[in-house]
């Protein structure tokens, strides 16, 4: 996501459409006093989840499925892991996916069990989940007394041996022990908190008390070492220890989980993400800021809002989310970074938890609720399978080309399908048992003298202390006016509503009497008066259709509707690449439900709410503007017999040069003249943009020669716009095979040829010629391999093809370590004869 939305683009003919609310009076002053001058509040509570109620709405379908798969989750099954673990008798079936007896992460599932119980019942009053919690709890509180008889220390509470914490400290390699503890005591916490279990307080503290223990021998060195390994939110979980018993001890213990590796480069404001595991590290933002609340210095929230600063404005992506194949990369890189891995809904998850703290301590940030908006009613509102009485959830939200909603193939099973009652238990499986029953949490914040409307949802509000209670009716996304309406009680004080930054021309009207004011996008509306049952707000938030270019290639755009972000609903296919939209077509057909058509790739395509595209494969991003002619049959042709410098001319005449880069040398002597030598650390050839730009046939041939066998995954040449979309040669692939792929909708699309992998340390010819859906490879002149349902070609790639290179991967994979010579690159595709001729000894 771009910050704040500044890139966008009004769309004129498709914005002309919107509905806008018509004011028919302004006569609204003597009843209302628009001050937004009245004293920005400084900090803002929640409310409690008892407090707000969910009316009927998307929120409120996804919540009773969500309490549906709650209810009837059998709890023995859940417990099996961890009863055993204590030897403890248990006949239930086992679960499978990630809770299967074998797997290092099993009682994940169990901890979020005890979030979405707590958070369900203090949302819904239902009675049944909160007796399912309690019993939860004592059964637990059973296995943590058995933990000394298994052998454990006192307090510990797991479905995994504590020898995984020796593993942990060896630095031997082991999932993710802490992850996995800090699950189960994050919801000990909530039910201690939203039902009043005093069991779970205790069961808590005895396995904080276990933290303590293990953790306090620990020298910083080896506590260091060990943070290296994901472990959620531990700091977080100590950091509400201190606050429900004022023991300041469990926040010395709590700073034992400050990673400083992460934490340092952040409290300078630099960005250093790239590479990381992305939902590795945004739990340990919220500790941070949570430590900060509990008393701790402001760096730990200089720490935590640099982080959301730069990953809502350089890593994230239109729908809200981040990551692609779970980690951050290079900031700013959209358009190059799509796959069906994109956006773990995990993160999100997490990404929502800290906006809404750092909201709480910021409300005129206006732009902390817009994207929490974006992030909640784009990804997290349509993780979940309408279709699914349980309310199955996905793990990615794929962001390539012609991606489909559902369970990764590593998590097994029917790949067809989101989650499952008890094959699944994937990470997304348990935030999202969270996620549905808290929908509640941010709709509504206040201070002493203000209620904020912070996101646009049925529900109704009881300000208890203020004696009022707010009811809000509206069919937003679809609708683009809310209403408020005092429904109880009177009470004087300011009602402060959210003018999103997509909202231009917004307007008020009190009772029926339109209001003078306009409030500017970005700022919050605020109407002071004492308000009485039957008072009525109605805003209206004028939604435009806008496209929203990617910051990497700005001929790769999303469009979105208001914060609407809307797909393309390709149904049963999609072709595997960028569809190339006329943005002048898209066309508003129904404002109720969101529903447009447009032309792409000369081809009718609906738009529809990405929330809502289920069971059927959908674009998010768009190739707009012209396509690029094709290159010449004869492209670019590098002798590589230069001696100095660092530039390689093009012997064909066209003057797309090469630059020899980092550890990447000439050589004398060559396989034909001199040669290029790459290091094998980060010497390669940065070849010049665009070389096959616009092309639908083409070849690529080399002389190379390897020394020693080569680093998987390392790459002869790769041509491409990052890896979203390339085609590569590598000498090993993780198959144990000489592969040439291209794809243009990530890894998870390529098209491949296998061979046999090069010899090594003698030089080979390598070729690769593609026409007409053939790809023919050949090794020494000779054919190796072909694949004749090839559809992907470069013209798919985007209108610019800027990072081609020779010896290096647009992956972080390894470098190529040996020589390249006579790199030829053409336009067309080459006969096996002509291979065959400059494979011929010279
Ligand atoms: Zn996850």
């Amino acid at each position: 996501m771009t910050p704040p939305l500044g890139r966008r683009q009004l769309l004129a003919a498709a914005g002309a459409t919107s509905a806008a609310f018509t004011l028919t009076g302004t006569d609204g002053t003597a009843h209302a006093a628009a001050d937004r001058a009245a004293a920005e509040p400084t900090a803002v509570r929640p409310f409690p989840l008892t407090a707000v109620t969910l009316l009927d709405s998307p929120f409120r379908d996804n919540q009773r499925r969500n309490s549906a798969y709650l209810r009837f989750v059998d709890l023995d099954r859940l417990l099996h892991t961890f009863r055993t673990n204590v030897r403890l008798p248990s006949t239930a079936q086992p679960c499978g996916g990630w809770e299967g007896p074998d797997v290092e992460l099993r009682g994940h599932s169990t901890g979020h069990l005890l979030s979405g119980l707590a958070l369900a019942y203090a949302n819904t009053g239902d009675t049944v989940l909160r007796d399912k919690g309690r019993t939860l709890v004592a059964e637990l509180a059973r296995c943590q007394a058995a933990s000394p008889g298994a052998g454990f220390r006192t307090g510990y509470l797991s479905a995994f041996p504590e020898s995984f914490f020796d593993r942990l400290e060896a630095g031997t390699g082991v999932w993710a022990p802490y992850y996995t503890i800090h699950k189960i005591m994050a919801g000990l916490v909530e039910q201690y908190r939203l039902t009043g279990n005093e069991q779970a307080l205790d069961v808590v503290l005895r396995q904080a008390r276990w933290v303590d223990a293990r953790t306090s021998g620990l020298s910083y060195e080896r506590m260091q070492q060990v943070l290296e390994t994901e472990f959620g939110g531990m700091n977080d979980v100590l950091a509400d220890l201190h606050a429900l018993t004022g023991n300041t001890a469990w926040l010395d213990v709590a700073e034992r989980f400050t990673h400083a590796q992460v934490f340092d480069p952040l409290a300078q404001g630099e960005d250093r993400l790239a590479g990381l595991h992305a939902n590795t590290q945004i739990p340990k933002m919220v500790g941070a800021l949570r430590l900060w609340e509990e008393g701790l210095p402001e760096r730990y929230r200089t720490i935590a809002a640099n982080f959301w600063k730069i990953v809502t404005g350089h890593h994230s992506y239109v729908i809200g989310g981040n990551s692609n194949g779970e980690a951050f990369h290079e900031p700013d890189v959209v358009a190059g970074q799509l796959s069906d891995n994109t956006c773990e809904n995990c993160n999100s998850y997490n990404m929502l938890k800290l906006t809404r703290l750092l909201h709480f301590h910021t409300p005129d940030r206006v732009e902390l609720l817009d994207f929490y908006e974006r992030a909640l009613l784009n990804q997290l509102l349509g993780e979940q399978d309408p279709d699914s009485e349980h309310g199955f959830n996905i793990y990615y939200t794929g962001l390539a080309p012609g991606s489909i909603k559902r369970q990764p193939s590593f998590m097994g099973a029917d790949p067809d399908v989101y989650s499952t009652d008890y094959d699944n238990f994937s990470c997304d499986h348990g935030t999202g048992m969270e996620t549905q029953a808290k929908f509640a949490d941010t709709i509504y914040t206040h201070d002493e003298h203000a209620l904020l409307v912070n996101l646009f949802a049925p529900s109704q509000v009881v300000w208890r202390e203020r004696g009022i209670t707010w009811r809000q009716t509206t069919g937003f996304p679809d609708r683009s006016t809310t209403t408020l309406t005092v429904i109880a009680g009177r009470s004087a004080h300011r009602l402060r509503v959210r003018v999103p930054s997509w909202a231009s021309g917004a307007r008020a009207a009190l009772n029926g009497r339109a209001l003078p004011d306009r409030p500017k996008p970005g700022t919050w509306l605020t109407l002071e008066r004492t308000w009485r049952a039957g008072d009525r707000v109605e805003v209206s938030l004028p939604m435009r259709t806008v496209v929203e270019p990617t910051p990497d290639d700005p001929d790769v755009q999303a469009v979105l509707h208001g914060p609407v972000v809307l797909a393309g609903a390709f149904g049963d296919r999609a072709d595997p690449w960028l569809s190339r939209l006329d943005v002048d077509s898209v066309r508003q057909e129904s404002s109720d439900p969101l529903r447009f058509t447009a032309r792409a790739d000369d081809t009718d395509v609906t738009l529809l709410p990405i929330a809502r595209v289920h069971h059927q494969h959908y674009s998010v991003y768009w190739l707009t503007g012209e396509p690029p002619p094709p290159p010449p049959e004869f492209a670019a042709w590098h002798r590589f017999d230069e001696t100095s410098g660092t530039t390689a001319s093009d012997a064909t005449g066209n003057g797309r040069t090469a630059q020899l880069v980092a550890g990447a040398a000439w050589l004398a002597d060559g396989r034909i003249g001199g040669a290029v030598a790459l290091d094998g650390v980060n010497g390669h050839v940065a070849l010049a943009e665009d070389l096959l730009a616009g092309a639908s046939a083409y070849s690529l041939a080399t002389w190379v020669r390897l020394d020693g066998r080569p680093g998987t995954w390392s790459r002869i040449f790769d041509l491409g716009t990052g890896v979203t979309a390339n085609l590569f040669l590598t000498p090993l692939s993780g198959d144990g095979t000489l592969r040439y792929a291209i794809t243009a909708g990530g890894a998870g699309a390529e098209q491949r040829i296998d061979a046999e992998p090069l010899p090594t340390d003698r030089w080979v010819h390598v070729a690769v010629a593609y026409g007409d859906g053939t790809a023919v490879l050949y090794v020494d002149g000779a054919e190796t391999g072909r694949n004749t349902a090839v559809t992907v070609e470069p013209r798919r790639f985007g209108n610019h093809v800027r990072a081609g290179y020779v010896g290096r991967s647009q992956y972080a994979d390894p470098y190529l370590k040996g020589a390249v010579d006579d790199f030829r690159v053409y336009g067309r595709a080459l006969s096996a004869a002509e291979v065959a001729t400059l494979a011929r000894p010279t």
